[in-house]
């Protein structure tokens, strides 16, 4: 149990809060602190944090230098592979830097092992990738099945990895209204706009010169929402992971769709130099989640360092947003939200304590944390 100056429940800020849970971490009690509870301690108690994009098996390859999609993307595959323990070493740095909840994309199919054997939660998206040979029914059957749980907290699903990677028909074969939400890389640079509406530019390019017969699976090329929608792939069944080129209307057709958008906004920078339109998101109602994506990427996985820089950026956005998106809002685009992302009664988050937050703006500042319920004790 701890009494606390600050909490953080999820959606909401409590001054002076008292938390306890059970031996297998599921809470137990949320209320204000008493006197007899012993003296506040000075900072943050808080659920713990949902990465809700992040590639494990790509943790420690070499970061390439290019910047553009294309470019980066070519360099990646040119470059030498990840190491043998990549997951593990991907695990070790998201649960130290408190995070108890994944949503890990990966082409290999098995990080869902480490993963279950961390503790940790969330969901092992294997992707579906590949525009030319072979049937889509024997691409759909070599990935994981829709929304396989492998434990309570832990799911296994298959996914698209994006349009300019994926044959349309087999994108929408991995995301069906209805199942448990894929994650599609989507809108993540202007190459991606160019490819998918005029089926030309720095994709493309990369696409032939990489000897991918991609053109015969491309059937409604146009603009990318309508691409989106015509695929069947616009709605709550599908995270939209980065929408850096999302456009003021298109964030509104977005948000009425249902879809969760997760934003990974220190891998941007790192590849296109460009962020998301924050203020058209929040304006249009987004549901916002936040990931760090791979190392290749990002500087780390911890996803503390995406909320700072999202509110060093934009200092006017009330801070409850970014929480909202670490926590909250990444268990519900993971529709894991009845069990991670909240500190309340009968949920089993993990614990998490931030050193000396004392006050909402002083998350600008990436705190030391601790785990008082760490994801290996959640049961
Ligand atoms: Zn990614």
């Amino acid at each position: 149990m701890i009494r606390a100056r600050l909490g953080w429940l999820g959606d909401r800020w409590v001054e002076d809060v008292f938390v306890a849970w059970d031996e297998g971490g599921r809470v137990t009690e949320v209320r204000p602190g008493r006197s007899d509870d012993g003296p506040a301690e000075d900072g943050l108690v808080l659920p713990g944090l949902v990465n809700a994009h992040v590639h494990l098996e790509q943790t420690g390859r070499k970061a390439p230098a290019e910047t553009g999609l294309a470019g980066w993307i070519g360099a990646l595959l040119r470059g030498p592979a990840a190491p043998l323990d990549a997951v593990e070493l991907g695990i070790a740095q998201v649960v130290a830097s408190g995070t108890a909840v994944v949503g890990d994309v990966g082409n290999g199919g098995d990080a869902w092992t480490a993963i279950a054997a961390a503790g940790l939660g969330g969901v092992a998206w294997h992707e579906g990738l590949g525009r030319g040979r072979g049937t889509v029914d024997a691409a759909v059957a070599a990935v994981a099945p829709a929304d396989d749980r492998v434990n309570g907290g832990l799911c296994r699903r298959p996914t698209p990895h994006s349009l300019y990677s994926t044959a349309f028909p087999l994108a929408s074969a991995l995301a069906r209204p209805g199942q448990a939400p894929a994650a599609l890389h989507f809108l993540e640079d202007p190459a991606e706009r160019r490819f998918l509406s005029g089926g030309d530019g720095p994709l493309a390019e990369l696409l032939d010169a990489l000897g991918v017969d991609w053109r015969p699976r491309m059937e409604g090329l146009g603009e990318p929402l309508d691409v989106l929608r015509g695929l069947g792939l616009l709605g709550s069944h599908v995270v939209l992971v980065h929408g850096v080129e999302l456009l003021p209307e298109e964030w509104r057709e977005v948000s009425e769709s249902g879809a969760s958008v997760v934003l990974c906004p220190r891998s941007n920078l790192a590849i296109g130099g460009r962020l998301p339109d924050v203020p058209s998101a929040l304006a249009a109602g987004a549901r916002l989640a936040l990931g760090t994506d791979g190392t290749v990427s990002s500087p780390d996985l911890d996803l503390w360092g995406d909320v700072a820089l999202l509110l060093g950026r934009w200092p006017h956005v009330d801070p409850a947003v970014w929480m909202t998106a670490a926590t909250l809002g990444g268990a519900y685009a993971l529709r894991l939200d009845a069990t991670y992302g909240a500190l309340r009664v009968g949920a089993r988050p993990g614990v998490l304590w931030a050193e000396g937050v004392r006050a909402p703006a002083d998350i600008g500042r990436v705190p030391a944390r601790s785990w008082r319920v760490a994801p290996r004790g959640i049961a």
